[in-house]
């Protein structure tokens, strides 16, 4: 598909939705026969009825994703074997690729210029990174006594829950099921209700490449029945998960109320972008605090919502990132020219514009957008917007806005800067920019924060974890091998020689 708006619209004309479960290998209704609508944001339109997975479904599946992982079939297959496979399977997404871009922007109003050149080659470079680690892979013999041999190995953990949002849909996929699968793990995926299309036409190239039958179930359905459903359920032995905090402590809740399931989770963030007065460049500065505040309309869970910036630079900083923004187009996610596209839904939209008012009634200059736009093409657009002279104890800095909303927070010493950085509940990401190398190394060690990248915006790539402090996370990574192992058991095997 070339991406130009024209071949982008016919091409999402003519596509094809996959709407029902994926169990077993097949796909299936839910067995209430139930659906839900699933909308586009751009339109405000219904796009298509998916099934509405419940507490029977998830049975099924998990019962399908538990015999093949005791059947041995995946979980025991050759290491070299299961690596092919799962390379063949990021060919066919790989050959998918427009489709899968078309589905995420559809579903979730992301410009389709960042799925079709970020979220899907990053979702195939996941599982085809997992893949080619899956046979380089040693385990440990550890330095006993001549009498004795004890070796130290990973096995895969069973049957793997996999819970995720609507933001980046392909992608956070790719992120649990890269790692789990690669370590033999059998998945069951439910995607965010609102988008759960690219997901199910991913379990079906899985079974295409020739993964077999329920090794990577999908099951649609709501947070409140499918997601707590596999979050309780007692033959599920982890569910990785990735949202909000908020819903993340209700699965600690369910391992803690069913079978101790091992939980990790990835969650919010309200991250720092620090700006010292050294600042290399500050157009570049101005570059990336652009993209880290409104790259997917602030629907990121690294976005960089708080610019703390030296008072010297403040001024001619927030003038280059205005003038910056201001190009950033906003509309149809289908137009390949837009940077931004629709917010994921109409609760969310007010949701956003709630926290916009909040910003002015407490007092923060507004210098740019803070209106909806574009309301008579039915979507939910939202300017980039720009709050000025915000203190760290405001509403708008403290909580996670989910939107193209950059609060603004100046500074003067470097002590001072570090403290408001991590004046936050969160610690998911941090951006620093400074010329000074000593500095550079001390901030990034002070700030508190998974990931913290320098004179630049970064989540880093897929050979680093990526993950939260405080409540930004917990107990997990995704990428790298870090993530990969986090899917497997660690098991002692202890032998009397003499
Ligand atoms: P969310 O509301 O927490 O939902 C996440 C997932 O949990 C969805 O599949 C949701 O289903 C399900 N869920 C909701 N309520 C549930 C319940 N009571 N029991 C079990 N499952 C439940 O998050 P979201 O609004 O989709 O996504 C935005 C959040 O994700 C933000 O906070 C963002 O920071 C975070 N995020 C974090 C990362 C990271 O890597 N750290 C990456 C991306 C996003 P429904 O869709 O049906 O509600
Ligand atoms: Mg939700």
């Amino acid at each position: 598909m070339k991406l130009e708006y024209s071949a982008v619209k016919s091409a999402a004309r003519k596509l094809k939705f996959r709407t029902q479960a994926f169990i077993d290998g097949k796909f299936v209704n839910a067995q209430s026969g139930k659906t839900f609508t699933t909308e586009n944001p751009a339109t405000g339109k219904p796009l298509a009825q998916v099934a509405a997975c419940d507490t029977t479904d998830i049975d099924c599946a998990v019962m399908a994703a538990r015999r093949v992982f005791e059947a041995g079939t995946w979980s025991r297959m050759k290491p070299a074997d299961r690596k092919k496979l799962l390379l063949k399977y990021a060919d066919l997404l790989e050959a998918n690729a427009s489709e899968l871009a078309l589905l995420d922007t559809l579903e979730a109003g992301k410009p389709i210029g960042d799925c079709a050149t970020m979220d899907i080659p990053d979702t195939i470079l996941c599982i085809r990174w997992h893949a080619e680690a899956i046979d380089k892979l040693y385990s440990h013999v550890s330095p006993t006594g001549p009498e004795n041999l004890a070796l130290i190995l990973r096995e895969p953990v069973g049957v793997v829950g996999c819970v995720i949002p609507w933001n980046f849909p392909a992608q956070m996929a790719a992120w649990k099921i890269g790692p789990a699968l690669a370590a033999g793990n059998s998945v069951v995926l439910k995607p965010a209700e609102l988008t759960s299309l690219s997901a199910i036409r991913m379990a079906e190239l899985a079974a295409e490449a020739g993964v077999p039958a329920g090794v990577f179930n999908v099951v649609p359905g709501l947070g409140e029945t499918a997601g707590q459903a596999l979050g309780r359920h007692p033959d599920v032995d982890m569910v990785a998960f990735t949202g909000s905090t908020e819903v993340g402590r209700y699965f600690l809740m369910y391992s803690a109320e069913s079978n101790l399931k091992r939980i990790i989770l990835e969650c919010g963030g309200k991250s720092p972008q620090v700006v010292f007065a050294d600042a290399p460049d500050l157009d570049g500065v101005a570059n990336n605090a652009v993209g880290a505040a409104f790259w997917n309309m602030g629907e990121n869970c690294s976005c960089g919502s708080r610019l703390i910036v030296h008072k010297k630079i403040k001024d001619e900083l927030v003038e280059k990132i205005a003038k910056l923004a201001k190009t950033w187009k906003v509309g149809d996610p289908l137009d390949p020219q837009n940077r931004l596209g629709a917010m994921i839904e109409k609760p969310h939209l007010e949701k956003v514009l709630g926290y916009i008012e909040a910003g002015k009634a407490e007092g923060a200059r507004l210098t740019l957008g803070g209106r909806r736009i574009l309301e008579k093409t039915g979507g939910y657009y939202v300017e980039p917007t720009i709050f000025d002279k915000v203190s760290n104890r405001m509403k708008i800095a403290r909580e996670e806005i989910f939107g193209p909303v950059l609060s603004v927070i100046s500074f003067t010493t470097e002590e001072e800067a570090v403290a408001i950085a991590n004046d936050t509940n969160y610690g998911l990401a941090a951006s620093l920019y400074t010329r000074d190398l000593n500095r550079a190394h001390r901030v990034s060690r002070a700030i508190r924060a998974g990931t913290v990248s320098v004179n630049c915006f970064s989540e880093g790539d897929i050979t680093t974890p990526f993950g939260g402090f405080k409540a930004s996370g917990f107990a997990g990574r995704d990428k790298s091998i870090w993530a990969h192992e986090q899917y497997t058991e660690l098991k002692t095997i202890w032998m009397q020689l003499a």
